[in-house]
């Protein structure tokens, strides 16, 4: 059986020439996968009813399955979807009340081998990579379960994507040829795998990198993020300069905020310095609570002082909105299992 899902246009057109069907039959149940978003084949009504039938003897649309669905008081969406061979990973829908925006918050990896100190994903281990179509049916799971079209996509569910950056890439095409998202609507989260961000940079793509600092020095990355260990600071602030100099592209830094840990005003002004030749935004994330650490989120106080320090270094700053939290959706909080 072929899953028609996350096919391009040549790998439909090499099935219904095999059923000795027109070129035109291959475009319909292109625009019924990813603009219509059906679930079933015979929802594609504007093929004949007999051309489906001969269609189901080869294809489905899916072999995916929804396993949990929850839904959180501010609208965001958490599922939990099952592949073939059993292995789960989470997906997330999040609606920003004042926009018309719907991103999908996917995963490239289940589990993951980085293990962050702070990361529920991070605490189960790496399982195995995702397919490029496993990642492209996680929007298409949202767009079907939901009927509406998904226009952003960042890789900040589990996994490190650019541990996988083969079937990341392939998914990002399809995001973008057949979704029609355009590239700037697309991020990647990176734990910063030095020689990763490098290939990226020579690709010059149009979508945006987001960096996982979490840390204004060594010390402190060391006991947050192992990978610190293998790719220090240092050597990542050459692959971010290199990454902008190449693509021209200001890129995202993600901040963890930590009460006590790496909140202070010391560690603002140190985090200032180290990026002051770093075209960048900040994005600072308040601490999401996991069961297996006892990390604190910092007092709104902390949190806004923390910004207003770094906004003195001229740059533009953001904190996370905190999304799912009542259904274990926010960041760091996707442990791939039914219950945490
Ligand atoms: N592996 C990639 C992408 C997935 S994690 C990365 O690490 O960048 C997406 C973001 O959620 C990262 O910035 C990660 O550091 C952050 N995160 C992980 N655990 C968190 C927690 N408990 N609270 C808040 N953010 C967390
Ligand atoms: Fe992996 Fe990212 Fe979690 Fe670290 S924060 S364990 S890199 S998913």
């Amino acid at each position: 059986m072929k899953i028609l899902s996350g096919l391009n246009l040549e790998e439909i057109q090499q099935i219904t020439d095999e059923l000795g069907a027109s070129k035109f039959r291959a475009r319909q149940i292109h625009n019924w996968i990813y603009l219509k978003s059906v679930k079933e084949i015979d929802e594609m009504t504007d093929l004949s009813s007999k051309f489906r039938d001969e269609l189901k003897k080869v294809a489905v649309v899916t072999d995916i399955k929804i396993k949990v669905k929850q839904v959180s008081s501010d609208g965001t969406i958490k599922y939990l979807l099952e592949f073939p061979d059993g292995e789960c990973v989470e997906t997330v829908l999040m609606r920003f009340d004042n926009r018309s925006n719907l991103t999908a918050c996917v995963s490239s990896q289940v589990g993951c081998a980085v293990n962050c100190s702070f990361c529920a994903t991070g605490k189960r281990g790496f399982i195995r990579n995702l397919d490029y179509k496993e990642i492209v049916e996680q929007v298409l799971t949202i767009q079907r379960d939901t009927g509406l079209k998904v226009t952003n996509i960042v890789f900040m569910g589990q996994g490190e994507p650019l541990l996988n950056l083969d079937n990341v890439l392939k998914a990002m095409k399809i995001f973008n040829e057949n979704f029609q998202i355009g590239a700037r609507r697309l991020t990647v989260s990176t734990s910063g795998i030095v020689p990763k961000i490098k290939e990226l940079a020579e690709l010059d793509m149009q979508s945006t990198l987001a960096l996982s600092l979490h840390a204004s020095n060594h010390e402190t990355r060391l006991k947050l993020m192992q990978i610190e260990s293998k790719y220090d600071m240092t050597e990542l602030h050459k692959a971010l300069k290199y990454y902008i100099e190449k693509t021209g592209r200001r890129i995202t830094i993600e901040y963890l905020l930590i009460k006590d840990l790496n909140d202070t005003m010391d560690c603002a002004k140190e985090l200032a310095h180290y990026l002051k030749d770093i075209k960048c935004n900040i994005n600072l994330i308040p601490y999401n609570p996991t069961a297996k650490n006892d990390y604190q989120r910092p007092s709104n106080n902390s949190i806004m002082r923390f910004k207003s320090l770094m906004e003195h270094s001229g740059k533009k700053v953001t904190v996370r909105l905190e999304r799912g939290a009542d259904i274990d959706a926010a960041c760091g909080q996707l442990s791939g299992k039914a219950k945490a």
